[in-house]
């Protein structure tokens, strides 16, 4: 589950765009007449810089989703589905009609300045680079267009009227005159009747032209209504382009201001790989036996990344500095005790003596749990697990070493046999992993795994309303995984309340 948390400053002014680099912006309060918008006008109010980063994050977590959704192959239906929870929870956005007397409300004018702020956001955090900029246009247009098809009918119309799109509806004189012309170059059309037309440049609408699905003439395309959505999209989607370009042309004055640079990166970095904290919920799973004489058969609920170094710890009887660590954060991630930790480690090197294991381990297995030492340990609970962010992008493991990430920091050949070991023979999947770690979507190939291993068991939470949608949200944290395997695993043993993922 997507859980990055703010990193503001809240002692920290507040952010004043009249005073800043956008001093030529005039303060304008929007009063945002409808629910879509093409974010033609930046905002100009002032915010505080944490709802600067929190806004920001909100939405990153739903262009996530939907990206997530799409590169697992989710149909419309199916993504539509899966973003309605998120959607509603993290960045709400309310038609007219649901407010009293249809009047846009201060509820609304909230809702629509939160989507209005986070989009610009984003823009700004995502237009460094051409790979962003290209990814964020996408996933943007793809939330556009699934809260157009969402959208109340009426309200829908008079938006895209809003709009001024220059487009010349056709009149009946003309529509009789073209008939047998505008039938044959609309396929599926029988009668004149049933359809009306618009007429624009034919250079709006290239792909409607490309697949011969309109009638051009004289540097026109004669458009049927029907393809209004596709029109609407694409000059949401050109338009963000061109606005995506500006904005990387005015990026570096934004350097001067070291209070934004640091939330930009931080969202720039998350949207390559969606970072996630760890919370005490994580680790809560009500009566499971999570000691250290269990951690064997724990180790089926595992990720890859966590079978890997429990297997080489196994065969080796030792691991290295970093696999220690990533472990031992891990073990206590998903509740392990201190005291359990320990002797989980005590009886793993068999080679070594207790003298040895005192002097050389036990301190660095007390200092991960914030048992000793200052620091990031002051406030005594040690560091926290790693997310795999963190795991994909630090350290990469060197020679006979066996942390990091398996789907990022193995050959395709030896990511492939770890998975048939683990018990992953479907081709398909294998395949599906293959394309994702060759596109460098190292935590989707990941969920792609986890769906298949708990296939059914995830049908069965969807099925029975056990779980909805926002528990079932792209995986990317080791101790997610397990805690999610384990009470998919467990949903006969388990009372019903148990078996909840809780926030
Ligand atoms: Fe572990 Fe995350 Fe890699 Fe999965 S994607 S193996 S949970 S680091």
């Amino acid at each position: 589950m997507l859980r990055s948390e703010p990193r503001f400053d809240p002692k920290r002014k507040r952010v004043d765009y009249k005073k800043t680099q956008f001093a030529n912006a005039s303060y304008k309060d929007q009063d945002y007449p409808y629910r879509l918008s093409f974010y033609d006008v930046p905002p100009t109010q002032e915010i505080s810089l944490e709802e600067f980063e929190v806004w920001a994050i909100d939405r990153l977590r739903i262009l996530a989703e939907i990206e997530s959704c799409s590169f697992r192959n989710k149909s419309p239906q199916e993504t539509a589905a899966h973003l309605e929870p998120l959607l509603k929870k993290y960045l709400p956005l309310s038609s007219n009609s649901s407010a009293a007397g249809g009047i846009v409300d201060e509820r609304l004018r909230k809702e629509r300045r939160k989507d209005h702020y986070s989009h610009f956001i984003l823009r700004l955090a995502f237009s460094g680079t051409e790979d962003l900029r290209r990814r964020f246009a996408r996933v943007e247009t793809m939330l556009f267009r699934l809260r157009f098809q969402a959208d109340d009918s009426r309200e829908r119309r008079a938006f895209v009227e809003s709009l001024n799109l220059n487009w010349e509806v056709v009149q009946d004189d003309e529509k009789r005159e073209l008939g047998e012309q505008l039938l044959a170059a609309t396929p599926g059309l029988r009668r004149l009747e049933e359809e009306n037309w618009f007429k624009v440049d034919w250079t709006r609408v290239p792909e409607l032209v490309e697949h011969r699905t309109v009638l051009v003439k004289k540097g026109k395309a004669y458009v049927p209504m029907r393809e209004q959505t596709s029109m609407v999209l694409t000059e949401f989607s050109n338009r963000l382009d061109k606005a995506l370009e500006l904005t990387s042309r005015a990026l570096p004055r934004l350097d001067e201001d070291d209070r934004l640079t640091p939330i930009l990166d931080h969202l720039s970095k998350n949207f390559a790989t969606p970072d996630a904290a760890f919370s005490d919920s994580d680790s809560s799973l009500a009566g499971a036996p999570i000691n250290a004489a269990n951690i064997d058969t724990l180790s089926q609920h595992f990720p890859l990344c966590m079978k890997h170094l429990h297997t080489t710890l196994r065969k080796n009887n030792h691991l290295k500095h970093f696999g220690r660590l990533q472990y031992s954060l891990f073990l206590k991630g998903i509740g392990l005790s201190l005291e359990d930790c320990l002797i989980f480690w005590r009886q793993s090197f068999k080679t070594i003596t207790d003298d040895q294991f005192n002097k050389e381990y036990r301190y660095n297995v007390r200092h991960v749990y914030g048992d000793v030492g200052g620091d990031a340990n002051r406030r005594g609970r040690g560091y926290a697990p790693y997310s795999c962010q963190k795991i994909l992008t630090e350290h990469p493991p060197g020679t006979g070493e066996a942390h990091g990430c398996p789907y990022r920091h193995f050959s395709v050949d030896n990511l492939t046999s770890m998975l048939q070991a683990t018990g992953v023979h479907d081709r398909d999947v294998l395949r599906g992993v293959k394309e994702d770690v060759e596109k460098k979507r190292f935590h989707i190939a990941c969920n792609r795994v986890f769906e298949w291993a708990h296939k059914a068991e995830i049908k069965k939470v969807k099925d029975e309303g056990i779980w909805g949608p926002a528990e079932l949200e792209t995986i990317v944290h080791p101790n997610t995984y397990f805690k999610r395997s384990y009470l998919l695993k467990n949903l006969g043993n388990l009372p019903k309340q148990d078996v909840r993922m809780e926030e």
